[in-house]
């Protein structure tokens, strides 16, 4: 493994890359938070110096969601997988059968829906299983008809694994819609009026990992089934603010340092079209070659997970290894998908993408001579 002297470009999917001003400033910090005398790791989530961090992150949240006031923002630990049981558990008692739909196009998906299966009778609502999750299933009226009765719709917004994303969410009407949007919240921009909750683990686009950021229409609260644990009940949680046990200071600290920097940088439009810039260079260059290969069905794209392939196991090691020598990190695609997955979450700039791409070059000229 080469070690590096200065910081490397890191196309990781998640843990991610986070904004170097913010971990300069995190440095700075460390030792004695604001003159506070201590470290933010060694102080209380209920101290004066943390509470207007956590305010200031929802705030910092609100604005660059335009976020209207009916929603509200919940802190969770466990990852975006605890959410796959804290859902069906809030909100399955809204259908008289605890009925809920889930539209499976990935990993992600499978694995949410097989956790509501424990709790009512999740159901398979559509899927984009044949030619291994390459595309998002086309939506019809009658497909949205059979939602009917349904306590909610739970999608996966971006296939982290597979690299496809939604771009257009289904209307469902009267059924609240659930969006798992872990790997691409904020991301580009998105009317969240249209969601009844979203949820996102924070390690790829918020910060570090340890919490789950929870975004819910306010009357989807208080319909959690008996046998709900405190600690996953969206009420419970929303009427302390989040604080009924020891939060992840550490982590909502940077998700703040974070989002002030969205904001610096031009909010979620400025984030949007640099990483439609980051996501064309890749994509114009694989469209181009006839030796790198993507297979995703180009109108579902994922902006933020670029999937592809060489034309051997060996090249692809070659590449790979070669990738990581000169700075290029963590580009091997997911242990059940193979191939190369370059993410390109916020904080990667675009000449990380510019170095890929030369590199891209460079080994398919000097593979086919
Ligand atoms: N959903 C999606 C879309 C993801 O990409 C991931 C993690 N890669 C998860 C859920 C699981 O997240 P966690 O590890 O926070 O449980």
């Amino acid at each position: 493994m080469p070690r590096f002297a200065e910081r490397a470009y890191n196309f990781s999917p998640g843990p991610a890359v986070l904004p170097l001003p913010v971990l300069e400033k995190v440095q700075k910090e460390l030792l004695n938070y604001r003159e506070c005398g201590a470290s933010i790791l060694e102080i209380s989530h209920r101290s004066k110096d943390f509470l207007p961090i956590l305010d200031e992150t929802q705030q910092l949240f609100r604005q660059l969601t335009q976020l209207p006031d009916n929603y509200r923002l919940l802190f969770f630990s466990g990852g975006a997988q605890m959410q796959f049981s804290a859902v069906p558990l809030n909100l399955l008692s809204r259908s008289a059968s605890n009925r809920a739909s889930y539209a499976v196009t990935g990993k992600w998906g499978e694995l949410a829906l097989e956790e509501g299966k424990r709790y009512g009778s999740a159901e398979e609502w559509m899927h984009g299983r044949e030619d291994r999750y390459n595309r998002i299933p086309n939506v019809q009226a009658e497909d949205l008809e059979r939602l009917k009765g349904s306590a909610y719709l739970h999608l996966t917004s971006n296939n982290t694994l597979y690299g496809t994303q939604w771009n257009h969410f289904p209307q469902t009407g009267e059924v609240p819609l659930v969006i798992d949007a872990t790997s691409d919240i904020l991301s580009r921009e998105v009317d969240f009026s249209q969601f009844g909750l979203v949820y996102a683990s924070l390690q790829k686009n918020l910060g570090p990992a340890g919490l789950t950021l929870v975004v819910v229409r306010d009357d989807l609260l208080g319909h959690h089934l008996p046998q709900t644990p405190k600690l996953l009940q969206y009420q419970a949680i929303d009427s302390q603010n989040s604080l009924n046990n020891t939060i992840n200071v550490f982590a909502v600290y940077v998700m703040r340092y974070v989002l002030e920097w969205y904001e610096e940088q031009g909010g979620v439009a400025a984030m949007e079209k640099q990483n439609r810039q980051k996501a064309k260079l890749l994509y114009d260059y694989l469209d181009e070659s006839d030796f790198f290969l993507t297979s995703v069905n180009p109108p579902d794209r994922s902006l933020v997970n670029v999937i592809f392939n060489l034309p051997t196991t060996e090249l692809l090691q070659q590449f790979l290894q070669e990738c990581e020598e000169v700075g290029l990190l963590a580009l091997k695609g997911h242990r059940e998908v193979g191939g190369v997955r370059a993410s390109l979450y916020n904080a990667l700039p675009l000449t990380a993408v510019e170095r890929l791409v030369e590199k891209m070059r460079d080994f398919e000229r000097k593979a086919l001579t």
